[in-house]
């Protein structure tokens, strides 16, 4: 009786198993399918000024609408593309439509206007992705300074000194990098300051309950005080309401990005909405 109680548990379990792989084989799949049929698209997320209301950027998000599984999140296939590979495909059109997309903008009035593009971890390690990079550029003649690339704190941990070179490659083409979703990977602060970055994102998770937490106050002053004293910009995400975004600017938050300012829309919505 136990044993087939084992049994019966093993099997349940084997199947389970079973049934996450083969979804996730045929997610892949229709990824694949997706890229052919153009289903994947960009949308862009502002970033104002805190102290002038200004328009400075734009974070480029991807989007996956698939006819028969409607909207997929990219949490869901970000890491599936990450660990299938297709994240090659992906991020290297990503990056060239979000550059040329940002050039449009500038020549149709926007000025110094940059774009914000997350770049996975295995994208980094690619071994051309600083050609992708450069050729993103040129093609689109956006300049490298309008062009600021996303990464996670995982991402330099992982592999400190590959990464300071490619960085340090980056940082001397003029492209700037931020570090997304700060305070929430491990980090060591001596990275701060011997990489060549440009901006600390705040995580969401910090901004969240920023007004009312004593906490996520002191955490968030923190990393204010921290860029200020490292010469970094900061971007605080996911700001929803008015509290929280008199509150980072009282603090001295150079710029915010979230619901309350905007949400990411397609670049028609995008033009519409920001450009005179
Ligand atoms: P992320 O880079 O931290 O992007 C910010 C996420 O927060 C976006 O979710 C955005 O829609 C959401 N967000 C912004 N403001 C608010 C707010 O006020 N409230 C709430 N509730 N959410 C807000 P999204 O677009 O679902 O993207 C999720 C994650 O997927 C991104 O997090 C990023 O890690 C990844 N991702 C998206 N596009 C790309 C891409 O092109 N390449 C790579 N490698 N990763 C991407
Ligand atoms: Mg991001
Ligand atoms: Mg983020
Ligand atoms: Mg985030």
């Amino acid at each position: 009786r136990a044993k087939a109680q084992g049994k019966n548990y093993w099997k349940v379990y084997s199947d389970q198993v079973d049934d996450t792989e083969r979804s996730d084989l045929s997610l892949e799949s229709a990824m694949y399918e997706g890229i052919e049929n153009g289903e994947f698209m960009l949308h862009y997320q502002p970033i104002f000024c805190t102290q002038t209301g200004q328009l400075k950027g734009a974070e480029a998000l991807m989007r996956w609408q698939n006819p028969s599984r409607g909207f997929v999140s990219p949490m869901k296939f970000i890491p599936l593309a990450e660990n299938s590979g297709l994240i090659k495909i992906l991020g290297a059109w990503a990056l060239r439509s979000a550059c040329y997309q940002a050039k449009q903008w500038q020549e149709a009035g926007l000025k110094d206007f940059y774009i914000s593009v997350n770049v996975s971890p295995r994208q980094f390690v690619q071994e051309d992705f600083l050609d992708m990079i450069h050729k993103a550029l040129n093609e689109s003649g956006l300049l490298p300074g309008n062009l600021m690339l996303e990464i996670t704190e995982g991402v330099l941990m992982e592999n400190p000194q590959r990464s300071g070179a490619v960085l340090t490659q980056l940082h001397v083409a003029g492209v700037k990098i931020a570090i997304d979703d700060f305070g929430t990977g491990y980090s060591s602060l001596a990275y701060l300051k011997r990489f060549p970055l440009s901006v600390l994102k705040i995580d969401k998770s910090f901004v969240d309950d920023v007004v009312n937490s004593a906490e996520d106050m002191a955490i968030v002053g923190t990393i204010l005080s921290l860029a200020e004293g490292l010469n970094l910009l900061v971007v605080a995400e996911g700001v929803e309401n008015d509290a929280q975004l008199g509150f980072l600017r009282q603090e001295g938050c150079n710029l915010v990005q979230g619901y309350l300012t905007g949400r990411p829309v397609h670049s028609d919505a995008f033009k519409e909405k920001y450009m005179a």
